[in-house]
C-alpha cells in the first residue's frame, strides 16, 4: 500500500487487522480513539513535535507518548546513546552502571535518598503502596477520586485516565476485599482528608495522590494541599506518597516538588516516578526515605523484584533525557506551552466557547463547557465533552494531534518551535468554530 496522505486508508487497514487480534485493536485503552470515535492514526516514526502516520500524515503532536518525550521525538542524543547501549548488549540480570547513573541523576535532583527502578509507573505505585503497608504494619490506602495511579488492583477504585474517558463504573476483575482497605475521597478536600484520619487515622498506611492531578484533565492541588497531607500523614504514623510519574522531570528539573515542596520546605515519604525518566523506553522508579526504602529487599522484607529493572537501554535513554533536560529546556517548555494557551484561549473565546483553561507547570487541559475552575473529580466530569470532540477532530484534520480523550493533559515538548506552534495557529480557527457548534449542555 502506498502512503497517501490525502486519506486515512493506511490507519484503518492497520486497525482492521490489529481488531483481529488484540482486544480493541490496541495495547492501551485510550488510544483507541472510543471516546471521540474515528480510527486511531497507526504512528510510523516521529521527530521533534513532528508525528507521522503510516499515510504519511504529519502532525504536531501534543500527547508525546503521554508525557515521556519532554525533549521531542528521535532526539539525536538519546537516539546516538541507545544504539550505543544497544551493541554493548540489551539485557544482564546483574548490576550494570547506567543503572546507577540514573538513580544519582533522580537522588540528585529530588526528595528522595533511595531508589528502586521498575519498569512501568503501575509497577512504581503498587510496590510503593507495598512498602507503605509493609512499613507501617497497617493495610488502609487513602486516594482521591479522579487520580490514577496506574492499573494497580486497590488503585483503580474512581480512578482517572483510560477509566473514566471509557465511562467504566468499577473495574470488574477486582474482588471486593482487594479495594475494601481502599478509602476514596475527594480532591482537594481537606475536610474529607480530616474526617478519614479522625475515624481510621491508626489503619491507614498512606496516603498517595498525584503530585497535581493529570489524568481527570490538569487539576492542580490547591496552595498547600500537598503540605497539609504530609502534615497529616506524620501526625497520624502514615505515609505521604507523591505519584510523580507524569509530573516528574516534567514541570520542573526536579517534578512538582520543585513548584511546592521545595520551595516550602518539606517532603514526601515516597514518590513514584516513570514516563520522562525512561526517555521513551520502560523504565520508572519509586524512592524515598532512607528509612523506608531500606525495608526493601534485599535489605529489608519487604519483597519487590524485576527482570528487566534496571534495563541498560532504558536507564541509558532516561539518563540521556534527564541530562539534556537542563534549566534552559524546562525554561523553553514553560514558555512554549504558556504561548499555546494563550493561542487555544484567544480562538475559544473568539468564537464564545466557555471553557477554563487549566495548568500545573507546563502541563494543561481544557475543561469544556464549565464557567468556574475545577477542583475535584465531580466539576472535571461536569464539562461537555461534545464539544472538545469536535473540536479533536477538526484539530486531527488540520494536522495537530491532542490527546484523544477530554480527560488527558497536553504536553509540549522542548522541541515545539515556531514552525509547530504556526501550524497549531491555523488550526485553531476552524477547530473552535466546531466547538461552539457543538453544544451538547442544553
Ligand atoms: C501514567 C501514570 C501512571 C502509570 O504509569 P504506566 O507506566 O502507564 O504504568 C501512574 N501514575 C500517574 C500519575 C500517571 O500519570
Amino acid at each position: 500500500m502506498h502512503p497517501n496522505p490525502e486519506s486515512t486508508a493506511g490507519s484503518e487497514h492497520w486497525f482492521e487487522r490489529a481488531q483481529k487480534v488484540s482486544p480493541g485493536g490496541v495495547n492501551s485503552p485510550v488510544r483507541a480513539f472510543r471516546a471521540v470515535g474515528g480510527t486511531p492514526r497507526f504512528m510510523a516514526e516521529g521527530s521533534g513535535p513532528w508525528i507521522t502516520d503510516v499515510d504519511g500524515r504529519r502532525y504536531v503532536d501534543l500527547v508525546g507518548s503521554w508525557g515521556p518525550m519532554l525533549l521531542g521525538h528521535a532526539h539525536p542524543e538519546v537516539v546516538a546513546a541507545v544504539q550505543e547501549a544497544a551493541a554493548r548488549g540489551t539485557s544482564f540480570g546483574t548490576p550494570s552502571v547506567p543503572e546507577v547513573e540514573l538513580a544519582e541523576e533522580i537522588v540528585a535532583r529530588t526528595p528522595v535518598d533511595e531508589v528502586r527502578l521498575v519498569s512501568s509507573g503501575t509497577e512504581a505505585t503498587m510496590s510503593a503502596v507495598r512498602l507503605a503497608r509493609g512499613f507501617t504494619g497497617r493495610d488502609m490506602v487513602v486516594k482521591f477520586a479522579g487520580c490514577y495511579h496506574g492499573h494497580v488492583d486497590p488503585l483503580l477504585a474512581e480512578a482517572g485516565s483510560g477509566v473514566v474517558t471509557l465511562g467504566i463504573p468499577g473495574t470488574p476483575g477486582v474482588p471486593a476485599h482487594v479495594t475494601a482497605d481502599t478509602v476514596v475521597l475527594p480532591y482537594n478536600d481537606r475536610e474529607a482528608a480530616m474526617a478519614a484520619f479522625a475515624e481510621l487515622g491508626p489503619r491507614i498506611a498512606c496516603v498517595i495522590t498525584e503530585a497535581a492531578a493529570g489524568n481527570m484533565g490538569v487539576v492542580p492541588p490547591e496552595p498547600g494541599f500537598n503540605r497539609f497531607l504530609a502534615e497529616t500523614c506524620s501526625a497520624h504514623g502514615a505515609l505521604f506518597i507523591s505519584d510523580e510519574v507524569m509530573t516528574g522531570f516534567r514541570v520542573t528539573r526536579s517534578g512538582h516538588w520543585g513548584l511546592d515542596g521545595a520551595v516550602e520546605g518539606w517532603r514526601p515519604d515516597l514518590l513514584t516516578f516513570g514516563k520522562v525518566m525512561g526517555g521513551g523506553f520502560p523504565a520508572a522508579a519509586f524512592g524515598g526515605r532512607a528509612d523506608v526504602m531500606e525495608q526493601l529487599a534485599p535489605s529489608g522484607p519487604v519483597y519487590q523484584a524485576g527482570t528487566l529493572s534496571g534495563n541498560p537501554i532504558a536507564t541509558t535513554a532516561g539518563l540521556t533525557t534527564l541530562r539534556l533536560a537542563d534549566d534552559a529546556a524546562y525554561a523553553r517548555i514553560d514558555q512554549t506551552s504558556a504561548e499555546l494557551q494563550t493561542l487555544v484561549t484567544e480562538a475559544l473565546e473568539k468564537e464564545g466557547v466557555p471553557h477554563v483553561v487549566q495548568t500545573a507547570g507546563n502541563m494543561f487541559s481544557v475543561f469544556w463547557g464549565v464557567e468556574e475552575p475545577v477542583r475535584d473529580f465531580a466539576g472535571a466530569q461536569a464539562q461537555d465533552t461534545g464539544r472538545f470532540t469536535a473540536f479533536f477532530h477538526a484539530m486531527l484534520d488540520a494536522g495537530v494531534y491532542l490527546p484523544p480523550s477530554a480527560f488527558e493533559t497536553w504536553f509540549v515538548s522542548a522541541a515545539h518551535d515556531e514552525e509547530a506552534l504556526s501550524r497549531m495557529a491555523e488550526a485553531l480557527p476552524a477547530a473552535a468554530r466546531a466547538a461552539a457548534r457543538e453544544d451538547t449542555s442544553a
